[in-house]
Formats: structure tokens, C-alpha cells, sequence
């Protein structure tokens, strides 16, 4: 495999680098670095902004088919792209539930009614969207999900009772794409057979968004009540009853191509680990040396994964090596939290200082890695069914 990148790639590598190093000065000097996870609260009418900048200038949704308002690009300038974007800093994208998990599915599973209405005001950055997937007793196991919808009396419309929990961004969302039981499983069917995937517009009397603090102190996600809510009878992706192929349809974007860029947000972090161990004598210490030097070759790791993943995805779809990238990542990045806390030493329980708050933002964050878009186990169980062909999970 031929790891050079081609004078075509570097050429289009440059554009995004110039795009993003211009336009993150002046006007959007104070986003960069900001937002993301840990830091979800920060500047957002000026990450507004900037998402409403990049879809001006056709840079949101650039992974989507040109006739969708995306650029249709290959997977590999994909990558490029995200990662020029974690190069620039970028901020943390407002618009990433809609971009990599609502659209591609709306893409792959909508009518073209539905792609027309829901599309474009992603494209712009004019509409946020947040997944309503989880519920106090589906997690892991979703086809739980006890949240109903049944059609109005005058038929033009779906009524939403039940309640979703940890919903990023609920706070901000204009839209939510919702996991909602419409019919019971039928004779002989599992539980995964009655779902319908909803699309429920967040601003609304029947909608109560309440905020759950986390450890950072911020309150990135949020439990989501359902009393009474409607959205139009057509706002149903795939199919009435059909919502758990749609559903997992999500889930695999989710842990797909939008990820492959990730290790290039690590490295910032890690060079900011290893700046700190510097400045303060602990690099060299011979163990905490090895860590990040172990650090160094995790990221490495990662990024030939990526390659190697996409050298395997001309088709467009992702192989069976991209089943351990969410393990990985999540494995990698919490370890490299408690490398940050192992670094920083008694400094990191003292607040007040942005180096060392930023620092602890990422291990408090990190946490929750190993536990959203799959959990580990639910990641090795797939690995192990999917990827290797091992006897399936009793359930
Ligand atoms: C930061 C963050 C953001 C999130 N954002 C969203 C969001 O926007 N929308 C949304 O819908 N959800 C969101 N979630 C919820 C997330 O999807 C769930 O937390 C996750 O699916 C796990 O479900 P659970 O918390 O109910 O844990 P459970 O499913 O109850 O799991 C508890 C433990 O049991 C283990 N376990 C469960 N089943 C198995 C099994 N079959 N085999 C082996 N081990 C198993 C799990 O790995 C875990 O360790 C978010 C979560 C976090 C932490």
C-alpha cells in the first residue's frame, strides 16, 4: 500500500488549510480551539456563526453527494479535510449531528419530499439536530425504547408521548430525530419490529428540555420529555414501523468516516500534555516519558488504522478493520485523560488556570468515551459477530 499522497490530494489539502487558517483569524479568532467535547457550552452564537460561514462556502456536509449540497468527496479527501480542520483548531462543530448522523441517513433512507425539506437548512448550518435515541431503559439495548407515537384524531400528524435521556445538544436543537414505538411487535416478531424513526421538531409546547450537569460542570446533554408533541405524519424516514434499520443505518455513521480524522484533535492535545511535561521537568522522568512516547505511537497507530481502512473503502463504505476505530479512539483518548491528570500532578485539582483547566476538561470528558455512539462492550461484541464471525451474544 502506497501511503504518499498524491499531488491532486495535497494540492486540495492546501485549499481547506488556507481556507481555515483565514477565515479562523479576525472575526473567528476567538472559536478556535473552543467548543467540542468538555467545552459544548462555549461561544455559541459565535460557533453559529462560523458554522453559517462554512456552509456559505461550501465546507459543511462535504462527504454528501454534490446533488445533496455536499462536494461528493472520496473518503480519503474526507479525512484531508477533517484533518486540516483539527490543524486550524476549528471549533467544535455545532452542526455535527446533523451533518454526520441525520443527513447521511436522510440520504441513504428519506424520500426525496424529505431530502428537499431537511437537506439544505443542514448544508447552510440554519437548523441543529439531536439524536433522541437513548431512554432511562434502552442503551445499549435500544429496541427498548417505550417512547410511543400514535396518529392525531385528524390523521395529519404523529402524537409523541415518553421521555429520552442524555440528549447532546437538545438544548440547542431546532430538530431531534426520534426512536418511537408506533405498533407492538406482531405475532412471532422480536421488539426490534414496531419502530419508527421520527423526525420531531424540537420547539414546541409538548417538548420539555431539562439539563443534566455533568462532571465537567457544563451540561452538554439532557433529558428530553415528550408530553403530547407532534410532528407532521410524514416526518417518518424508511417507513412506518421500520425505524430500527434506519436507526442502525445512524449508528454506523456515527462510528464511521467521521471519525477517521479524530487522532489529528488528539495529537493537539497530546502536544499539549507533552509541552506541559516539559515546562515542568516531569518528561523527565523516565516512566512518564515511556507514556507519552506510548502516547505518540497510539496516535500513530491510529492514523495508519485510518489509512489502512481506507485503502480498503473505494467502494465508499468502510471494511471490517473499521470496526475497532471506536474502541480504539474511545481506549486511546481516555488514557490519554489520565495521562493529562498524571501529568499536571496536584496542579490539575487547582482550577482557575485555562492550561490546566483545559487539560482536566479532557479527562473529566473522556470519561464518557468509552460509553457513547457504543459502549466498549457493546464495540468487542460487534467486533467479535461482525468482524470475526463468533457465535452470536445469547440474548
Ligand atoms: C457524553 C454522552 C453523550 C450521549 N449523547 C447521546 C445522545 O445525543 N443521544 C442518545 O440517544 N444517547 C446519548 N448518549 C447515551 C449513550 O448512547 C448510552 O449511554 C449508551 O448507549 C449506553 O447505554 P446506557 O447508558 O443505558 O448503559 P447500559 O446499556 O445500561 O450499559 C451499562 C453497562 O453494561 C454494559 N452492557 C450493556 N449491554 C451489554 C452487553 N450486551 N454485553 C456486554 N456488556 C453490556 C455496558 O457496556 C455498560 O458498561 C450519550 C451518552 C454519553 C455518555
Amino acid at each position: 500500500m502506497d501511503l504518499r499522497e498524491s499531488a491532486d490530494d495535497r494540492s486540495f489539502r492546501d485549499e481547506v488549510r488556507t481556507f481555515m487558517e483565514e477565515g479562523l483569524r479576525g472575526d473567528f479568532a476567538a472559536v478556535r480551539g473552543r467548543g467540542g467535547p468538555g467545552d459544548e457550552h462555549a461561544l455559541f452564537d459565535e460557533r453559529l456563526a462560523w458554522e453559517r460561514h462554512l456552509g456559505a462556502h461550501g465546507w459543511t456536509c462535504v462527504g454528501w453527494p454534490k446533488e445533496h449540497g455536499g462536494r461528493g468527496l472520496s473518503l480519503r479527501r474526507h479525512v484531508i479535510y477533517h484533518e486540516e480542520y483539527a490543524r486550524a483548531r476549528g471549533p467544535g462543530r455545532l452542526g455535527h449531528i446533523g451533518e454526520t448522523l441525520l443527513g447521511p441517513t436522510v440520504i441513504a433512507f428519506g424520500s426525496p419530499s424529505q431530502q428537499r425539506r431537511f437537506l439544505p437548512p443542514i448544508v447552510a448550518g440554519d437548523e441543529l439536530w439531536c439524536q433522541g435515541y437513548s431512554e432511562p431503559d434502552a442503551g445499549s439495548d435500544l429496541a427498548n425504547v417505550a417512547t410511543r407515537a400514535v396518529p392525531s384524531p385528524e390523521g395529519d400528524e404523529w402524537v409523541v408521548e415518553g421521555q429520552k435521556v442524555w440528549t447532546s445538544l437538545a438544548h440547542w436543537a431546532d430538530w431531534c430525530f426520534v426512536l418511537a414505538r408506533t405498533a407492538p411487535p406482531g405475532p412471532g416478531e422480536s421488539k426490534h419490529a414496531g419502530l419508527s424513526y421520527l423526525l420531531v421538531p424540537m420547539r414546541q409546547d409538548g417538548i420539555e428540555v431539562r439539563p443534566i450537569v455533568q462532571m465537567t460542570g457544563d451540561s452538554e446533554f439532557n433529558e428530553v420529555f415528550f408530553s403530547g408533541a407532534r410532528t407532521a405524519a410524514g416526518n417518518v424516514v424508511g417507513g412506518e414501523g421500520r425505524g430500527w434499520a434506519v436507526a442502525m443505518g445512524t449508528l454506523a455513521f456515527e462510528r464511521g468516516a467521521s471519525t477517521l480524522g479524530q487522532q489529528l484533535n488528539f495529537r493537539n492535545e497530546l502536544a499539549h500534555v507533552t509541552a506541559v511535561a516539559r515546562r515542568t521537568g516531569v518528561a523527565d522522568d523516565p516512566v512518564m516519558r515511556q507514556r507519552l512516547a506510548q502516547a505518540h505511537i497510539g496516535l500513530e497507530i491510529m492514523r495508519l488504522n485510518a489509512l489502512r481502512t481506507l485503502a480498503g473503502s473505494e467502494s465508499g463504505t468502510l471494511g471490517r478493520e473499521a470496526l475497532v476505530g471506536k474502541l480504539y479512539w474511545a481506549t486511546f483518548h481516555r488514557g490519554l485523560g489520565e495521562l493529562a491528570m498524571d501529568v499536571m500532578g496536584a496542579a490539575a485539582l487547582v482550577s482557575g488556570d485555562p492550561e490546566v483547566d483545559a487539560l482536566a476538561r479532557v479527562f473529566l470528558f473522556s470519561r464518557a468515551d468509552t460509553i457513547y455512539a457504543g459502549s466498549n462492550e457493546i464495540q468487542r461484541n460487534i467486533i467479535g459477530e461482525r468482524g470475526l464471525g463468533l457465535p452470536r451474544e445469547p440474548r
